[in-house]
């Protein structure tokens, strides 16, 4: 069967129940309450193997580490309880206190061009619901030291107590083994975490409102590099030398905003 591919432009994640057909005059017919195209296209993604063909079909999912962190990182464990059904949407979702778990398309590209390699130290900003904690920790994870030396791959910073809680306790229950590989911390990740410094790469998940924080660029190490939105756009910023940074930038995208001193 194949599905046309359109431009989404809708959220669509509230809607309860979808039954699709596909026929040879390639007409959609849809028992769904809101008579909607795009939710009959997103509805059919139903299981994380067809999320990570989409991903992968669509050309945000590139590499098989990533796609392997993908598999095993299952959306639904990150998901709250109630938001279960619609978790291989490709959609952000709300995770509480006015937050959202992330696109997996933007997670996938922001990942791709983060380019983790087994062993780099990682921090993240914005942990929110531990999904994109778990895949940063499965990509860094290195089976040749990391098993033994009881060090760490992952520090991940949550402004929110009460998310902090619930990511520290979801990646908990998924992997024990991995979530002791990540340092979970509560607090303004603006400052980033100068304890565990240097890092190879820096991922923020909320966009900072003028220019990527001055901290992050001074805790990475030359040669390392930050995926972070700056208003739209996702900056992928390269350290060359101590005050050296070649950067790109990718238009048209939107996060919630990076909260800074509070
Ligand atoms: N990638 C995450 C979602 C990130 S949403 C996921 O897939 O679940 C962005 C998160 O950044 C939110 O949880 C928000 O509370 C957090 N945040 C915003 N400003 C922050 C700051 N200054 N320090 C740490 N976290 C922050």
């Amino acid at each position: 069967m194949q599905i046309q591919k359109w431009k989404r432009r809708k959220r669509v994640f509230w809607h309860e129940s979808f039954a699709v057909q596909w026929n040879d005059a390639k007409i959609f017919t849809a028992h769904c309450p809101c008579d909607d195209l795009w939710c009959m296209i997103e509805g059919m993604i139903a299981s994380n193997e067809e999320l990570i063909h989409e991903l992968r079909s669509l050309g945000y999912l590139k590499t098989d580490r990533l796609a392997e962190a993908f598999i095993a990182a299952d959306r639904k464990f990150f998901v709250p309880e109630a938001m279960s059904e619609h978790a291989y949407l490709n959609e952000p979702l709300p995770i509480g206190e006015g937050q959202t778990i992330s696109q997996p398309l933007v997670v996938a590209m922001m990942l791709e061009f983060l380019d983790i390699k087994a062993g780099e130290k990682i921090l993240e900003i914005g942990t929110g619901s531990g999904w994109q904690t778990a895949l940063c920790a499965l990509v860094a994870y290195d089976e040749r030291t990391s098993g033994s030396n009881g060090g760490w791959d992952v520090v991940s910073i949550e402004r929110i107590a009460t998310l902090h809680t619930a990511a520290t306790a979801a990646i908990r229950a998924w992997n024990k083994g991995l979530s002791e590989r990540i340092v979970f911390l509560q607090g303004d990740g603006a400052r980033g975490d100068a304890e565990h410094m240097p890092y190879d790469k820096i991922i923020s998940g909320a966009s900072a409102a003028d220019d990527i924080p001055q901290a992050w660029k001074d805790q990475l190490k030359i040669g390392g590099r930050i995926v972070a939105p700056v208003k739209n756009s996702i900056v992928v910023l390269d350290k060359t030398g101590k005050n050296d940074f070649l950067k790109r930038d990718f238009l048209g995208y939107s996060f919630v905003p990076l909260v800074i001193g509070k």
